[in-house]
């Protein structure tokens, strides 16, 4: 099989169809206001745990539906297509930490945490970026020192999508610092643990819905049988996870990509200037028109990317494609966007302003563009390859 076999079968196009009259029935009503007072709404978290959003990526013996990674993009570029902030669970519930366990935790790990990740029962978060800490991860502070049956976990971590709301989460640390990245090590973290406290990140651009934060470990006392595989393999379970949650990134990107493209035509083609309606104009033809055009290239690309994770490919490589070009995709189409909607763009009265600053942060996360940049040159070049 081509590695560009993209297959959607009658199930996804369902299981898409699930989503979108979600987002309308449950989201598009309420994300606007939420937004604006800055809500989590965990209910409607917990809903879509009941409609199995979170479960396509892991099988039915722990709750899932098993339907692969190509469905967890679909859904999860329908929910980013009307809430950024509700595209967070897709990486919380699912692939940050469900999925993270199946992949590298332990029989009973998994039975512990799984089925309530994908329900939404139990809200997850990962916690790897810290103050000084970001895209070089090795150069993380936080220690685990093991007494006895348990390890003793200080530290703090930031920026930390659902630091105040969440029940658990994989925390990274080091346990023996003198192994440099081969001496962290990965630990499930009961937040409601004695010595656990968060803060609320109050200002931040956007995701007003989706809770970010700080979180600070002192003498923190984490049974030893919450250590996630080996000690010290916990920086490669990270760049395995990032590989799964990048995708969903990706996905994400895709969505608000379309939003803006749909809110575009729309007022393209009910505002007049000049006589006629703006769209008749041939440059704003020209800006519609590279809109689509990048936007499916780039959703071709994630695709290709959920596909060959569904058959089970190594794909690091393909998975900072689809991540590097899709974000980028969209901050050009939401800087596009804004200058089809005028001034109105710029009014909290149309959506525009806010599918911008969506779109701003998934160039951010899981991975600068520059990172993305450097592991698709050096596998090319030859200095590193991706896929090892
Ligand atoms: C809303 C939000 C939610 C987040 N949620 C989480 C979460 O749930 N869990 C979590 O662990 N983290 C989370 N993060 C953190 C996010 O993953 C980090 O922002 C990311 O890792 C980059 O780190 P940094 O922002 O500190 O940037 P830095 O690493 O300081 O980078 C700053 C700039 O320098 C460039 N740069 C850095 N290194 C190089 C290099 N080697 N070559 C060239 N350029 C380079 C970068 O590309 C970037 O342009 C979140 C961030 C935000 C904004």
């Amino acid at each position: 099989m081509s590695t560009y076999d993209i297959e959607i079968t009658k199930e996804h196009e369902i299981l898409r169809q699930v989503a979108r009259d979600f987002v309308e029935k449950e989201i598009r009503p309420v994300v606007d206001e939420d937004e604006r007072n800055h809500r989590f709404q965990r209910d409607i978290v917990s809903k879509m745990g009941d409609l199995g959003f979170f479960g396509c990526v892991i099988p039915e013996e722990y709750g899932g539906s098993g339907m692969g990674f190509l469905a967890h993009a679909i859904v999860t570029e329908e929910i980013a297509r009307v809430s950024g902030s509700l595209r967070a669970p897709f990486n919380m519930q699912a692939m940050g930490t469900a999925r993270e366990i199946l992949q590298y935790g332990n029989e009973e790990q998994k039975k512990k945490y799984i089925p309530g990740l994908v329900k939404g029962e139990l809200l997850g978060c990962i916690g790897i970026t810290e103050p000084d800490a970001g895209s070089d991860v090795a150069s993380l502070k936080t220690t685990a020192v093991k007494k006895g049956d348990y390890y003793v976990l200080n530290g703090s971590k930031t920026w930390i999508t659902w630091a105040t709301v969440a029940d658990t989460g994989i925390f990274y640390a080091y346990t023996d610092r003198s192994k440099k990245y081969r001496g962290i090590s990965a630990f499930i973290v009961d937040l409601h643990s004695p010595g656990v406290t968060t803060r609320l990140i109050e200002h931040k651009m956007g995701w007003h819905a989706c809770p970010t934060g700080e979180v600070f470990f002192e003498d923190v006392k984490v049974p030893a049988e919450n250590l996630m595989g080996n000690e010290g393999e916990g920086f490669f379970y990270a760049m395995g996870g990032l590989d799964n949650t990048r995708l969903s990134a990706a996905a994400g990107a895709i969505g608000v990509c379309r939003a803006i493209i749909e809110e575009s035509v729309k007022y393209a083609t009910q505002r007049k200037q000049f006589g006629q309606e703006i769209g008749q104009f041939q440059m704003v033809q020209e800006m519609i028109a590279r809109m689509v055009v990048e936007t499916e290239a780039a959703r071709l690309l994630v695709y290709r990317c959920a596909c060959e994770k569904d058959r089970g490919v190594k794909n690091t490589l393909e998975t900072s494609m689809a991540k590097y070009y899709s974000c980028d995709v969209a901050s050009r189409v939401a800087d596009l966007g804004l200058l089809i909607l005028g001034a109105y763009g710029y009014s909290g009265e149309y959506p525009m302003e806010r599918y911008l600053r969506d779109a701003k942060l998934y160039q951010l996360i899981e991975g600068s563009p520059n990172i993305h940049k450097i592991i698709i040159a050096n596998d090319v070049l030859g200095y590193k390859k991706a896929n090892r």
